[in-house]
């Protein structure tokens, strides 16, 4: 019998797909007391505006594509409504979780910023995402930079 994926640590991030950032985050900040000035930040590389704050110690990420063919927007198209896009769950290493994944018949899904298809660098980390939704919830996988390896990927991004 397989066992627990020993790999997961806890969960990085939730993030939602959302038509308007500033409105979700307004439901957040007056039903959940998220502060109303959390910063709304583009990123041009994916062309998404996103709202991000901590709640219950968990990383929420509110998501709206500016591009209408963007990542978010297609996805609220297809299913008709907004909602808990991805889960990104913290590994020890990526590779082992992945292995463990496809061994279980998983097959990787394009990361649709970068072009690529299994583990690559992010600013945070190692990500890579899962073909196979759980639930209907997409599978994302991130394995944290240690403090060298940040570096590493800043001296070499030129951060
Ligand atoms: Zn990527």
């Amino acid at each position: 019998m397989k066992s627990d994926n020993p790999n997961v640590k806890g969960i990085k991030h939730m993030a939602f797909g959302v038509k308007d950032a500033a409105k979700a985050l307004e439901a957040y900040a007056r039903f959940l007391h998220v502060p109303a000035d959390t910063e709304i930040e583009f990123f041009p590389k994916s062309k998404n505006r996103v709202a991000l704050f901590y709640l219950g110690g968990i990383e929420y990420q509110l998501c709206e594509s500016t591009d209408p063919d963007g990542r978010f927007a297609k996805w609220i198209e297809e299913r008709g409504s907004e909602g808990l896009h991805h889960i990104c769950y913290e590994v020890d290493n990526i590779d082992d979780a992945l292995a463990h994944a496809q061994e279980q018949g998983a097959t990787l899904r394009i990361c649709q910023a970068c072009q690529v298809v299994g583990s690559h660098p992010h600013p945070e980390g190692w990500v890579a995402f899962l073909d196979d939704e759980a639930g209907g919830i997409e599978i994302e996988f991130m394995q944290v930079y240690t403090p060298e390896q940040l570096k590493e990927y800043e001296d070499y991004k030129g951060i």
